[in-house]
């Protein structure tokens, strides 16, 4: 049987006594995109450098395929993309390149191979020649994945990779990582949930220290009920509220935020419960923005009660 990409059992940090995680227990058998999410200070740098190899006074354990983390056996098979990775602003983007891929045992000629490669995967086949300085923000996020992405290691640790970035570059990011999962697993620490649900079948949630997983999309067969999430246009909140729970079916509405609501209905596979909603907006001429299966991350992570 193959071993967990990861596994950690009661894993403790501190820093000069004070807790930084706390027993925190999970394991990553799947190879799709895997997110960390939690508010600032929660412990998620601490856990990606253990997962590193960076941090080694740990309590408790901590494998990664197997391996404690920055032991030999991962050398190759795990990389790490950190929150503020810069490229050096002296050399050009393809002679870094080439020299971490050299570092990595490849020859001249298959290293400039590999750069071509990785800088291709992330669309920055042009600036082979150009110094850190003449790219734009998004560009040089890119070329540092571009550094992790070099020997094509299995798991990829990336701390928030579109922190700051616009639209385009976040896009092109979470492109990049669609494309290479599942053949490569990712961990991504970030704040943008809509992101993390698009990309995620499981999220870890640290909070001062301590954490909690999630499946995401994970089959409801056996529950009694199921969730929309439906996004309006400005209406008469009250007025819908009331329409919706007319209907045959549906178990409860709530309005979290404004112009969005959680429906939850009985699970019955012939009710088609997506098309009497949306009859009901429509015979009261509202408009609808978006009805989705299931509720929204954010919802998930902290008003369920995980
Ligand atoms: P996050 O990445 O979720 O923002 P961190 O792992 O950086 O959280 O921090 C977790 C806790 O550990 C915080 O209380 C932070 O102040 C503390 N901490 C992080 N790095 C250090 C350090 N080098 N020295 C002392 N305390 C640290």
């Amino acid at each position: 049987m193959n071993s967990p990409i990861i596994k950690c059992k009661d894993l403790s940090y501190s820093y000069s006594g004070n807790a930084a995680l706390n027993q925190i227990s999970f394991s990553c058998e799947s190879a799709e995109p895997i997110g960390l999410v939690g508010p600032n200070g929660a412990g998620k740098s601490t856990l990606l450098s253990i997962l590193c190899g960076f941090l080694q006074n740990i309590s408790g354990s901590v494998t990664i395929f197997g391996h404690k983390p920055g032991s030999p056996a991962l050398s190759g098979r795990v990389s790490a993309l950190p929150q503020d990775a810069q490229l050096d602003p002296t050399f050009s983007v393809g002679e870094q390149l080439q020299f971490y891929a050299r570092l990595q045992g490849l020859s001249t000629q298959q290293a400039r191979l590999e750069v071509s490669r990785v800088l291709e995967a992330v669309g920055l086949k042009d600036a082979l020649k150009e110094k850190p300085s003449a790219l734009s923000h998004g560009m040089s996020k890119r070329s540092a994945i571009a550094q992790a992405l070099i020997g094509k290691p299995e798991l990829i640790l990336l701390d928030e990779p579109t922190a700051g970035l616009d639209p385009v570059n976040t896009r092109k990011i979470r492109a990049i990582i669609a494309e290479l999962s599942p053949a490569t697993s990712f961990i991504i620490s970030s704040h943008d949930l809509a992101e993390l649900g698009r990309l995620c079948q499981q999220v870890l949630l640290l909070d001062k220290g301590m954490m909690s997983s999630m499946q995401l999309n994970a089959p409801e067969d056996n529950s009694p009920t199921r969730f929309f999430t439906l996004q309006m246009e400005p209406c008469p909140a009250t007025e819908l509220l009331a329409k919706l729970q007319q209907i045959a079916g549906i178990i409860q509405v709530s309005n979290p935020q404004k112009n969005e609501f959680i429906i939850e209905y009985k699970t019955d596979k012939d009710s088609k419960m997506d098309l009497k909603i949306l009859t009901c907006i429509s015979d009261n001429d509202w408009q609808y923005r978006q009805l989705s299966q299931g509720k929204t991350l954010e919802e998930k992570l902290f008003f369920d009660g995980v």
